[in-house]
């Protein structure tokens, strides 16, 4: 079964100057993400990708379209509602997004204590999460006192935290190096394998694609130019 399915979807902002002509970010895209996959979305910067990201988090609307999470339209839900289908997304970033206040541990705890999840529970889940990144020994310790590759592996914890279907990956392992690159990734395939979470991996670089992804839709100027398994997608000659 689909998880994510757009049909038909466009974003259409106003003109960036004034005279100017609307912005069409994303235009008429339909994809399909089947429960369980490893969904690649990539294209260069300006492609819509984004965009993207925020229509399938329902952190904006799209102006056309349908956008089925689960099989459910959320085009029309009420903000109340769109709360719920955020908390089955879990998001992670390039600039991880951590609270520079809080430590590793609270970071994430911060998803649990905004679903109001109980004290008991949130000490129980964050130590199983940061045991499954391997950063156990950090729960004290602060975002500052990390490394890029640790501060995105707490980004997988706290995204993690409230079991979602669904991981929105967006360019989270550009800020990296290669070798920090290939840990995160491994570990994303791990949350891929062993918990049964979508994840859709939104990049620039092909490198990404063809480590994690099984999927792919390639994007141009709010379109999508080709899709297909990435093994044929990217041995076109
Ligand atoms: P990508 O993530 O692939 O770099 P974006 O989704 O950021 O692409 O941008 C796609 C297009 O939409 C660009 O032309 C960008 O300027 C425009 N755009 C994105 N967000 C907004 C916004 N909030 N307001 C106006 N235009 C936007
Ligand atoms: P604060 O002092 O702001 O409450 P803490 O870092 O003490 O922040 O804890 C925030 C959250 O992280 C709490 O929900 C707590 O249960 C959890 N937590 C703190 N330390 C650990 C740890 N070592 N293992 C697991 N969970 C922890």
């Amino acid at each position: 079964m689909a998880i994510v399915e757009l049909r038909g979807v466009s974003k259409v902002y106003p003109p960036h100057e004034k005279g100017g002509s609307d912005v069409v970010a994303i235009d008429d895209v339909s994809l399909s993400v089947e429960a369980g996959d490893v969904y690649g979305i990539i294209g260069y910067s300006g492609a819509g990708k984004s965009t993207l990201v925020r229509l399938v988090n329902a952190l904006e609307r799209s102006t056309s379209g349908e956008i089925l999470i689960n099989g459910r339209d959320i085009a029309g839900l009420p903000e109340r509602e769109l709360r719920t289908v955020r908390l089955g997304i879990g998001m992670i970033f390039q600039q991880f997004n951590l609270l520079g206040s809080r430590s590793v541990a609270a970071n994430v705890s911060y998803p649990l204590e905004v679903a109001r999840r109980p004290k008991a529970e949130r000490t129980k889940r964050v130590a199983e999460m940061l045991d499954f990144v391997g950063l156990a020994d950090k729960a004290r310790a602060y975002p500052d006192q990390l490394s890029g590759g640790q501060k995105q592996r707490v980004g997988i914890a706290r995204a993690l935290a409230s079991q979602p279907a669904i991981l929105l990956a967006d360019e989270a392992t550009s800020a990296l190096d290669p070798e920090t690159t290939h840990e995160v990734l491994d570990l994303l395939t791990r949350v891929n394998r062993e918990f049964g979470v979508t994840i859709i991996v939104i990049t620039h670089e092909m490198d990404v694609i063809q480590t994690i992804a099984s999927k792919v839709a390639v994007m141009d100027q709010g379109r999508v130019i080709e899709r297909g398994d990435v093994f044929d997608v990217f041995s076109n000659p």
